[in-house]
């Protein structure tokens, strides 16, 4: 039998690691044939919320869970983890400045950033959810100085499939029809949904749809999809984004199929003229158990011009922790 994966979850109390948990130890996360031992992080006030959900879980006598463990302490947290999810986060409040939120998020991911560092696995492979994710991803990365790089990512594979699905509905497609969709930048409102190399059962999509309709229908309803979920469900979406989060993980341990890619935030090494060291969704695909970004495409002005918008955002945000002296 395969040895236990350790998988670390912080937030586990909240309502994505409500809908996270359950299916990491299923066996979902990584395949029916891999244990799955679960690290439960979560602040002080919380890790009774927290026992509750390790109760269900024992309920469920998921055959693959070997153990649960739940701590406010990130070192114990990350002491040997192999799978990061980091979902907790603080989010931003009415009247709250950008500088208070990043400066509590730094609180947050600094110190597991240090534990991370201190006691991963050689293996290790971290995800951000938590919001804003790819600065998290930054501070977090820049606290552990050992760990390699292209370790750290953050998560657009929610408005990866957001697009899918969109795209899908407006063309009366599956979206298993669909390739090569692209999220490029900051997973913010910024984000840019590409569709200029996406193919529809192997046709160029930019074909069948027009450029007023991607404009002012598709990218606006891809990137506030998030907040008409909580106008209709009076909560924010939880069961999706813990799907994406999920679905990254599966394919970066797994690989992606050898006609079709994804997006992620990685750590960019310059390409597209995204600055080194941002943490920013590319075209990536995985191969050998780690992500490349997707080389030589074409991008047209259109894009050129989103994907400079979001990616400045993304340095604001960077010089802004920095002058926060969080990295
Ligand atoms: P959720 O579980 O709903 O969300 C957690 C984080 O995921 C938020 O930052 C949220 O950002 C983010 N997120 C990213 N993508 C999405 C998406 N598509 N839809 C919704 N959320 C998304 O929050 P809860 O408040 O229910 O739970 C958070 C838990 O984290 C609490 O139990 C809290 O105690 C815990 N926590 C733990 C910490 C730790 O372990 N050290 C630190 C801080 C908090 P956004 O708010 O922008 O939607």
């Amino acid at each position: 039998a395969k040895a236990p994966v350790t998988v670390t979850v912080t937030g586990a109390a909240g309502q994505i690691g409500y809908a996270l948990l359950f299916r990491v130890a299923s066996g979902q996360l990584l395949g029916s044939d891999t244990p799955v031992r679960l690290r439960l992080l979560e602040i002080p006030q919380a890790v009774k919320a927290a026992e509750g959900t390790a109760m269900e879980l024992d309920d469920c006598a998921f055959p693959l869970l070997t153990g649960i463990d739940i701590t406010d302490d990130p070192r114990t947290a990350f002491d040997g983890v192999n799978v990061a999810l980091l979902v907790g986060a603080r989010p931003r409040t009415k009247g709250m400045e950008r500088g208070d939120l990043l400066e509590a998020n730094g609180g947050i991911f600094k110190p597991q950033g240090e534990a991370i560092n201190a006691g991963a696995a050689s293996d290790v492979r971290v995800l951000v959810v938590g919001n804003p994710a790819n600065t998290n991803a930054l501070i977090a990365r820049s606290h552990a100085p050992d760990v390699p790089a292209d370790r750290f990512t953050a998560m657009t594979r929610l408005d990866h499939n957001r697009a899918l699905s969109q795209l899908s509905a407006k063309l009366g497609v599956g979206v298993a029809d669909i390739a090569k969709l692209t999220i490029w930048g900051n997973h913010s409102a910024t984000q840019y949904p590409d569709i200029f190399h996406a193919e529809v059962s192997g046709k160029p999509a930019s074909e069948l749809v027009d450029e007023a309709w991607l404009a002012e229908e598709f990218i606006p309803t891809v990137a506030r999809r998030g907040a008409a979920i909580i106008e209709a469900r009076g909560a924010s979406s939880a069961a999706s984004a813990a799907n994406a989060a999920i679905d990254h993980v599966y394919d970066w341990v797994n690989g992606t199929a050898s006609d079709d890619w994804t997006s992620a935030a990685i750590v960019s090494d310059g390409s597209y003229g995204v600055p080194e060291g941002l943490i920013s969704s590319f075209p990536v695909v995985s191969r050998n158990g780690a992500w490349e970004i997707v080389q030589g495409l074409e991008v047209n002005d259109f894009s050129r011009q989103r994907i400079e918008a979001s990616v400045q955002e993304l340095t604001e945000e960077r010089d802004a922790v920095a002058a926060l002296g969080l990295i």
